[in-house]
């Protein structure tokens, strides 16, 4: 896939203002504000204009066990799963959340054995998104709790598997690691998109979790959806929502419809016409550009290391291609301990290895920044030397 004239790497330019050293970069968080550009250039075809008297009512649909969905949001799930190949959506039930985090917690509480005489355990395989423990445990639930790295879990009894594929913060393709009889498993799928990871099947799982965060970038819309075979365990979830905050804002549902429907259509027109350009094309092109140029960084300075990956077939593009995670995992070679400590002295914001359950000579960075901060990163990057 060729970066397009319009992708906005083409005219970066670069600044070379004193004040630029001087700067603190940030990517610590994972705010994708990358695709900014996208939704400019889509102008007002994702513009939604919602009147006073409009989405008033609690309900949305009471045919649906998630009766807050608005049809017009679940209707549009369901195309892009289908356009994009990354999910079977037959079978299942739709619910929606605050963010997939709310279908996190509502996912745990349905889960959970109601009347257990412990908690359930609740593990992922390290290194794990940052998030799951303190989300699991901040409120000391006599349901659910932490129980850490999954690999090394040897307790008898239920259990609930994280399973984060492609993961944050590795980037790698990821599959239960525990096995048992007594397992559920919650698949987040926040990053099984075409821009960040070949799509080799659809995914066809008990309980998985998309958000509008990562795939489309709007992460301030707060929406995420999660796809459910059984229909119990969609009814706690519902309830867990319900009693949580009482449904989900229908003008994010219907504004989150207007987004999922544009890329969905970009796909189709891409098909259609040679100057259209997906979404995905126009951010796998983007996501590409800044893998290369970060592997150039990582050479240049001498003190890093990168994962690698393997190519794979992704069904989506027909064609062959590598990995390119939204945050780089990135390692401190030689006797630098602390990873995240060196780079702050550099100016430079990530999050530590140890808040992902492993070694502080990890580091988790964001690649879904702005491009200007992306550059000043590069540009810092490859001036470290030993
Ligand atoms: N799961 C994973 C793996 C994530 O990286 C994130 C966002 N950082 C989330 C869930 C939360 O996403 P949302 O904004 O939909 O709550």
């Amino acid at each position: 896939l060729a970066v397009s004239s319009s992708s906005p790497l083409v005219n970066s330019t670069r600044t070379d203002h004193p004040k630029v050293a001087e700067r603190v970069i940030n990517l610590d968080h994972g705010d994708p504000i990358m695709y900014e550009h996208f939704w400019r250039q889509m102008g007002d075809k994702t513009t939604i204009i919602i009147p006073g008297w409009q989405s008033m009512s609690y309900f949305s649909d009471l045919s649906s066990i998630c009766w807050f969905l608005e049809p017009e949001f679940a209707k549009e799930v369901v195309r892009l799963h289908n356009v994009v190949g990354n999910a079977v959506t037959e079978g299942r039930h739709v619910v929606v959340g605050t963010g997939s985090s709310q279908l996190f917690l509502a996912a745990l509480y349905a889960l959970s054995p109601p009347d257990a005489a412990e908690p359930i355990s609740v593990l992922s395989a390290a290194p794990y998104y940052s998030s799951y423990p303190v989300m699991t445990d901040y409120q000391k639930s006599g349901l659910y709790k932490w129980a850490g790295e999954a690999e090394s879990f040897d307790k008898e009894g239920p259990y609930i598997e994280l399973v984060t594929s492609p993961n944050n913060p590795d980037g790698y393709v990821r599959h239960s690691v525990v096995n048992r009889t007594r397992g559920f498993l919650v698949h987040d799928l926040a990053y099984y998109w075409p821009q960040y990871t070949p799509i080799s099947s659809p995914a066809n799982n008990d309980l998985t979790l998309f958000t509008v965060s990562k795939s489309t970038g709007h992460a301030g819309m707060r929406i995420g959806w999660a796809l459910v075979k059984d229909k119990e365990v969609a009814r706690k979830m519902t309830k867990f929502i319900e009693l949580n905050t009482i449904g989900v804002s229908k003008d994010s549902q219907l504004r989150a419809a207007k987004v999922l429907k544009a890329v969905s259509d970009s796909c189709e027109e891409e098909g259609s016409s040679q100057e259209a350009e997906s979404f995905f094309k126009y951010s796998y092109n983007i996501m590409e550009h800044r893998w290369k140029q970060l592997r150039v960084a990582v050479q240049r300075s001498g003190m890093f290391s990168l994962p690698t990956f393997s190519p794979a077939f992704c069904t989506f593009f027909s064609q062959v291609l590598e990995p390119h995670p939204a945050f780089v995992w990135l390692k401190c070679e030689g006797d630098i301990e602390d990873c995240e400590r060196f780079l702050r002295g550099h100016k430079i914001l990530t999050r530590s290895g140890v808040q992902f359950g492993v070694d502080p000579k990890y580091v988790r960075v964001s690649m879904l920044d702005t491009d200007e901060n992306f550059i000043h990163f590069i540009d810092r990057l490859s001036a470290i030397h030993p």
